[in-house]
């Protein structure tokens, strides 16, 4: 037992608490807290009777004067001291809606609460979560993309992590489970494992195409079904979204912004169909290359970009303002239409 660290928790061991629990911590050791037997009994009827039994049983071990619980190994010292700082420490935001990765950090301390019967502390979670999850517009997934993605990143971007959420609810609660959770699975690198930070560079800094730019997804959380229900939805959404972008380029042909100034009079050759032809195989090769698909489109809007770049750097102004805002305004249709799409896409395999 060399190189095996045991000792009293730094924070959660009260000199008046009059009973110690004892868990395996991750070096091997033992991590002993100490706390109040009645007010953690009184928070269920499973952990009332841990606490009980071994005076019961004539077990008599003690930790620094006070009857000592071990508790199975199954319970590391981690995972208890969570789960302890949910009833001592109820401001700690240890379920902040800024973490993206809470339903994989937490699963742990569901099976605990499941275990014990702590309802109501189970039931805290699951909410957190289901909160997460309860996104019922663009404009309110947009808003939760733009919180996690602040500072402008071409490739790589954060969202909840998605396979840590199926495996919770499929455990726990089958009506956390939402189509867009297999929507955003879908559009995870299949060959990554779920990663907070993007891929270094040792050039240019992070987000160059070939460095894998997706954050990937904790693959080894989800079931093949879990897989293939997001496939699936995959295959549909990306028919649906060729076809409409097909139908985009097919419908700007006929564009006639002004009375007798069709786009082909534009100057130099170019035409406001050239500069969306452009636009839509940028966007299309972002996609590709596993950037979010709605980042691409949103990317894809020309606001007051209206210039064309050629490689020498000269620029020419080739969309007419009325061009560009209504291929602005589609382009924005095309977003809502395809989020709206999600649940018949992804939806539940039988
Ligand atoms: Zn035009």
């Amino acid at each position: 037992m060399e190189n095996v660290i045991s000792g009293n928790h730094s924070i959660l061991y009260f000199v008046d608490g009059n009973i110690v629990i004892g868990c395996r911590n991750s070096a091997g050791g033992m991590t002993y807290f100490r706390v109040h037997k009645g007010y953690l009994a009184s928070q269920s009827t499973v952990v009332s009777d841990m606490l009980t039994l071994p005076n019961d049983q004539g077990n008599h071990d003690t930790h620094d004067g006070a009857p000592l619980v071990n508790f199975p190994d199954s319970i590391n010292a981690e995972v208890m001291a969570t789960f302890l700082t949910f009833f001592y420490e109820p401001s700690h935001d240890i379920l902040t809606p800024d973490d993206t990765d809470l339903a994989y950090k937490l699963f742990d301390v569901i099976v605990l609460a499941d275990m014990l019967m702590v309802d109501k502390l189970k039931k805290s979670i699951l909410d957190r979560i289901r909160q997460d999850w309860a996104i019922p517009t663009l404009e309110e997934w947009q808003r939760r993309f733009t919180r996690f993605n602040a500072e402008p990143n071409k490739w790589f971007y954060h969202f909840y992590e998605p396979a840590s959420i199926i495996r919770v609810a499929q455990r726990f609660d089958e009506t956390l489970l939402t189509p867009l959770q297999f929507f955003e699975l879908s559009f995870r690198d299949h060959l990554l494992p779920y990663r907070l930070v993007p891929p270094l560079s040792r050039d240019y800094g992070y987000n160059l195409p070939d460095d894998r730019p997706n954050p990937g997804a904790r693959w080894e959380l989800i079931t093949p079904q879990d897989k293939y229900r997001a496939g699936h939805g995959h295959r549909l959404f990306l028919e649906e979204f060729r076809v409409r972008l097909n139908g985009l380029l097919c419908s700007t042909e006929n564009w006639e912004p002004r009375p007798n100034e069709p786009c082909q009079q534009l100057k130099d050759g170019q035409d406001c169909q050239t500069a969306l032809k452009e636009r839509v195989q940028d966007m299309t090769l972002d996609f590709l290359r596993g950037c979010h698909p709605f980042k691409a489109l949103a990317e894809a809007k020309l606001g007051s970009e209206r210039n064309h770049f050629f490689p020498d750097g000269a620029s020419v102004t080739v969309i007419h303002d009325e061009c560009a805002d209504r291929w602005d305004r589609v382009l924005e249709e095309t977003l809502v239409h395809l989020f709206n799409k999600i649940p018949l896409f992804y939806t539940e395999l039988e």
